[in-house]
């Protein structure tokens, strides 16, 4: 195209009068095409090169600009730009390896700027031995950064990389010169706040927690930075910088685990996480060897004085910790995934029970407690139904009991694995009513036969007081809604008589028996209804 003008303009410039392009007066006149061709061509040849050269010359540019990876496709070529971008290539690579070779030197976090992980155990005990000589104090700061994976996967790794930037920025901001902030891992920031009484160090904590509140304004969006932090104080929580790290890590796992932005340690924390770790690793074990089983605690009917139903209630006996509590390792089930094997453990339990039961002539009806995450699970009716084949169980002789919280963790859900469930022949009871946030009338729609009044309004149940209030109206409105309504935890005669004023349906509780293993059971059972086939 260049070239096309260059002849066009010789062209053009031939057909003008001479005088136009003759030079100044009084010197000599040369023809003029003999001056202008040539310096058109080299004109029109110097716009060729340019133009062949500009396009990779700029992207040889950019990749230089842009880094190690921008300029894949230069490397491919063949000619003086494609070496030269190798040599570039190879340049860029070797400076980036020395920059990492002196921030590793320096120990220096890349990403943040601040220093890495390698320098944390000297700058730890020196800190312990400062605070002990002077006798000052000093507190450690575990930051965990919880929401950086999704920030990464929705809006990618630099994003994620100028977060944890940011973040460092702001912890940097809110500390003293003395102190220091350190990049622990990916997600984790260590920081040590030096000289200070407990409360002044955890104010500051509490700062710097907060000061991550704000969302982070990264390329024009708005990220909110979820995190957890921990605090650990020396001396009062430790005096080896392992023990100072791991506390202060357990208090962050506690912020994150009771989704508060910091938690401070406490004394005895250690060994109760130690503890759930223990239970956590050997609770598969004990599912598949047989150190669970089943106890039983019978539902009496007011009216009549029968037992209607007894509710299964399983139990731990570790070989090393002893007897467990369902309320210590059932939230470590959950938590862990296991609660599924341990509901169907304790279904196949019940349904044998009831069938070694039924051979004896005994017909007893069985509560049994589900959890959140069975709930959840749109599988646990087929489940069911293949457990109730395998073990001929009867359904109408099994309720199941689950609390409000995890009906209202997701009702969708729920709310259709209880319709099935209920479908297939099974009742259904609300377990702990009370404890959650849930009324009545957003139960109603449930198909749910039985409700129970948690043992916290019961146990100590007084004639005026704000407990019996809630639980007249309750047994009230529950009647209206042709529920059956079981009170729990009764354990004296007095709490009978004022549920039976209050015509509470059933009664569960340490008065009538505490929970027993399913031989006293069937004893108990044969003393207290002589000669009855049945239970209900
Ligand atoms: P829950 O379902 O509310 O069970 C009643 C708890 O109250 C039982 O504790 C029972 O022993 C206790 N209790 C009974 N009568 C009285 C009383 O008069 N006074 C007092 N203070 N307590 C009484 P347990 O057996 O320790 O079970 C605790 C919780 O563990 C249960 O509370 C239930 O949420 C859970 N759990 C027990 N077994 C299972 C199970 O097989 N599966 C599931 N998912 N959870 C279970
Ligand atoms: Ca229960
Ligand atoms: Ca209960």
């Amino acid at each position: 195209m260049v070239l096309c003008a260059g002849v066009f303009a010789i062209a053009w410039m031939g057909r003008m009068a001479p005088e136009a392009v003759a030079p100044v007066a009084g010197m000599p006149t040369l023809p003029w095409t003999r001056v202008a061709l040539p310096i058109l061509l080299l004109a029109g040849l110097a716009a060729v090169i340019m133009l062949r050269l500009s396009g990779p010359v700029a992207r040889l540019a950019g990749f230089v600009s842009g880094g190690l990876d921008a300029g894949h496709g230069l490397l491919q070529r063949r000619d003086d730009i494609g070496s030269l971008a190798r040599e570039f290539h190879a340049l860029l690579r070797d400076l980036r390896e020395r920059e990492e070779n002196l921030n590793r030197e320096r120990k220096i976090d890349p990403v943040t700027g601040v220093a890495n992980r390698t320098v944390v155990p000297d700058r730890v005990a020196m800190a312990i031995a400062r605070s002990a000589r002077n006798r000052t104090g000093f507190a450690l700061l575990v930051v965990d950064i919880c929401c950086l994976a999704a920030v990464n996967d929705r809006h990618g790794h630099q994003v994620g990389d100028q977060l944890l930037a940011i973040v460092a920025k702001r912890l940097g901001e809110g500390v003293r010169a003395t102190d220091s902030v350190c990049r622990l891992g990916s997600t984790e920031f260590l920081v040590i706040l030096e000289e200070g009484s407990a409360e002044n160090l955890l104010r500051v904590a509490g700062e710097l927690a907060g000061s991550l509140a704000d969302p982070a304004r990264i390329e024009q969006a708005s990220i909110p930075i979820v995190s957890a932090a921990g605090v650990a104080h020396h001396p009062a929580h430790g005096d080896t910088p392992e023990a100072l790290l791991r506390r202060a890590d357990i208090a962050r796992r506690h912020a994150r685990g009771s989704s508060v932005p910091l938690a401070v340690y406490e004394n005895g924390q250690e060994e109760s996480h130690l503890r759930e770790i223990a239970l956590l690793n050997d609770l598969a074990t004990a599912i598949v060897h047989d150190q669970l089983f089943m106890h039983y605690q019978p539902k009496m009917s007011l009216s009549s004085g029968s037992v209607g139903q007894v509710e299964a209630l399983v139990r731990w006996d570790h070989p090393q910790l002893g007897r467990v509590p369902p309320d210590e390792f059932i939230p470590i089930a959950e938590r862990s995934g296991q609660v599924r094997h341990l509901t169907r453990w304790v279904i196949e339990a019940v349904m044998r029970q009831q069938s070694d039961w039924r051979d004896a002539g005994l017909e007893v009806p069985v509560a049994i407690n589900l959890s959140t995450v069975d709930l959840a699970d749109p599988d646990f009716p087929r489940t069911l139904g293949i457990l109730a084949k395998v073990h001929s169980a009867v359904p109408s002789q099994l309720l199941f009991e689950i609390t409000e919280s995890s009906i209202m963790s997701d009702l969708a859900v729920t709310s259709a694995v209880i319709d099935a469930v209920r479908e297939a022949g099974y009742q259904i009871a609300i377990d702990d009513f009370g404890t959650g946030y849930s009324s009545l009338a957003q139960l109603k729609r449930l198909p749910v036969r039985e409700l129970k009044i948690d043992k916290s309004f019961v146990s100590r149940l007084q004639e005026g007081t704000d407990d019996a209030v809630i639980v007249r109206s309750t047994i009230e409105m529950a009647h209206n809604m042709g529920l059956v309504v079981v009170a729990e935890g009764v354990e004296d005669e007095a709490v009978i008589e004022l549920l039976a004023r209050w015509n509470c349906d059933m009664i569960q509780g340490y008065h009538l028996s505490r929970p027993m293993d399913s031989a006293s059971l069937a004893t108990w059972l044969k003393e207290r209804m002589p000669g009855t086939q049945g239970v209900a």
